[in-house]
């Protein structure tokens, strides 16, 4: 594991497609996404040799339904008995992952076809929280509703920390902000609003940003996101 700031690693044993974390707390330990269906096994490999009881990991947040964020959820609240938590619109993919396709009607049937294949099989697992935008959790989250790449994709700003954890409503692959891949994002127009409003109503409150795909950026996170916005809105600025 790699420590971004005190209290939040990178389980970054399960490779660098994607990027799942782990928020230690005075109540327990909190994931934050779960890889692939093929990564339980080495999530739960990083979480023992860290020296961390299972059963301290007490609640699971899922960003969003895809392959590679909840993934593994089902077999890791198996594991560790923690309760799982998505934003209340994205309950319907994490029960019935099949349900998620991709933009363009074209990948649809490739995306059925590999969902036959054992290692994209994600088992369906029902959340046990749902929220909703604007929600504080324990660990001091501000949970925000980021919908776009799916309708019900969150964020969470941690105001104390200064950090947000982004999810895909951004990626920072090969170190440049930008917005998740059309191909699998069936609504750009309100994953472009969901950006504006990370940076016009949060972009103050953080520094630090932690993305589903890319590397962590340490610092200015709030004013990149606000650059990011004047170029995509040209008019708003
Ligand atoms: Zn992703």
């Amino acid at each position: 594991m790699n420590q971004i700031l005190p209290g939040l690693w990178a389980i970054d044993e399960i490779g660098s497609v994607v990027n799942c974390f782990l928020w230690e707390w005075a109540g327990g330990l909190t994931l934050i996404d779960t890889g692939m269906p093929s990564s339980v096994h080495t999530i739960l490999d990083a979480l023992t040799t860290k020296g961390y009881a299972l059963h301290n990991v007490r609640r699971i947040i899922i960003t969003h339904g895809d392959i590679d964020h909840a993934g593994s959820a089902a077999k890791l609240k198996r594991a560790t008995g923690a309760v799982v938590g998505c934003h209340s619109v994205e309950k319907v993919l994490l029960e019935q992952p099949a349900k998620r396709v991709p933009a363009s009607p074209m990948y649809r049937p490739i995306f059925a076809l590999v969902r036959l294949l054992p290692q994209f099989n994600v088992l369906p697992v029902t959340p046990d929280e749902l929220y909703i935008d604007g929600q504080q959790t324990p660990e001091g989250f501000t949970v925000i509703h980021t919908p776009g790449h799916t309708p019900g994709h969150i964020s969470l700003l941690h105001r104390e920390k200064r950090v947000l954890i982004v999810g895909d409503a951004l990626n920072n692959r090969g170190g440049k902000l930008q917005l998740p891949p059309p191909i699998f994002t069936p609504d750009m127009t309100n994953a472009q609003r969901s950006v504006w409003k990370l940076a016009k109503k949060y972009g103050e409150d953080f520094d630090v940003m932690v993305f589903g795909h890319g590397a962590p950026i340490l610092q200015n996170g709030g004013s990149k996101v606000r650059s990011l916005v004047a170029q995509i809105f040209p008019e708003s600025v």
